[in-house]
């Protein structure tokens, strides 16, 4: 197997998280407009067959790591099928998925059947009302059956992601850290990032509660946090435990703690273009190669040109992605 690829900074690439679709079933306010939403039609998705294709070439020029996405992976009618496909790819390690765990109740059996590792479940508040609020389209019922499927189909360790938000959720903070001190979860604390279109960008790099002030006030309610050894280098969160708790604390902070030295990442949006940063818009099309039949050997090529021009960093320290520079006036 080829050792994994490093990109022109010595960073070794070996994760590839996959959009399946864009389209999703809530519209969280620092996510997506409710209204004037430009999504691509299903048929400009990469099929399950071509997913498979790009993750065996991944895999040729040394990824190992996959993280199923979206929008809302599990919108996808063939989320099974493409689980199925990338799990049996040889040389894969780990396939896990971030979702917002409404249709897990239905889904989770079968995709832990089909090889799903675990999953990140997004959840950004325990208070029925305030989950309306922020997360809008969905319920916390819903979410919170999602999470419970997960558990009882062995998705572990469970991962629950809270974007905290200034003016909607940031004393939600207490209860969703709380519940480490029952289950042996991971609750995840994501600052906003100024991602989607303007109006959407603008409520996030607005509503940002740095980890300082979110980290501040669990403490205060909940005891002091000790910082645990990073497991793995490249992970985003800085992990803690607070007093007695069987599960984990972590705080994802890419504004006031950005950590893109460590950055192992590479991202396929659903339309097949790889992105080399989350937070900036080069891409480059792999769609196109594969339709073309470029088959594995020309992706395996575009993959290992795009990790090599992979970008040190991203400017979120000043609130921007590179798509939002103009609303700045920075220009560059
Ligand atoms: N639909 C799935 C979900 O809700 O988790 C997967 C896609 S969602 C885009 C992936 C993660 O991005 C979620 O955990 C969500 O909390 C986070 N997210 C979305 N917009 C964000 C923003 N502007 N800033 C920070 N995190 C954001």
């Amino acid at each position: 197997m080829r050792p994994v690829p490093r990109d022109g900074y010595g960073r070794e690439i070996d994760y590839l998280r996959i959009s399946l679709t864009d389209h999703c079933n809530l519209r969280c306010v620092y996510c997506m407009p409710l209204e004037g939403l430009a999504l691509a039609p299903s048929s400009a998705f990469l099929t399950a067959a071509e997913i498979e294709q790009v993750v065996r070439a991944a895999v040729a020029v040394g990824f190992r790591k996959f993280r199923l996405t979206g929008g809302e992976p599990t919108l996808r009618p063939d989320v099974v099928e493409i689980v199925e496909r990338v799990a049996r790819v040889p040389g894969v390690r780990d396939v896990a998925m971030t979702t917002n765990g409404i249709r897990l109740p239905a889904l989770a059996a079968a995709l832990a059947a089909a090889g799903l590792r675990r999953v990140n479940v997004h959840l950004d508040s325990l208070d029925p009302v305030r989950v309306a609020r922020v997360m809008r389209w969905g319920s916390l019922a819903e979410i919170w059956a999602g999470i419970e499927a997960a558990e009882s189909a062995g998705l572990r360790p469970l991962k629950l992601n809270a974007v905290v938000v200034r003016g909607f959720n940031e004393e939600d903070v207490v209860p969703l850290a709380a519940l480490t001190l029952e289950h042996d979860w991971h609750v995840r604390f994501i600052e906003t990032m100024p991602l989607g279109v303007r109006e959407v960008a603008e409520v996030a790099r607005t509503a940002l509660v740095p980890t300082a002030e979110t980290r501040a006030r669990i403490e205060a309610a909940l005891g002091a946090l000790a910082p645990l050894p990073a497991a793995d280098p490249a992970d985003e969160s800085r992990n803690h435990r607070l007093p007695r708790a069987r599960g984990i604390v972590g705080f994802i902070s890419p504004v006031t703690e950005p950590y893109c030295g460590t950055c192992n990442r590479m991202r396929l949006t659903a339309e097949g273009r790889f992105h080399l940063c989350l937070l900036n818009d080069d891409e480059v099309d792999v769609r196109a190669a594969l339709r073309s039949g470029g088959g594995l050997e020309a992706v395996a090529a575009i993959l290992l040109r795009a990790v090599r021009h992979k970008p040190t960093g991203h400017r979120l320290d000043l609130g921007l992605s590179t798509k939002h520079r103009e609303m700045y006036q920075l220009g560059g």
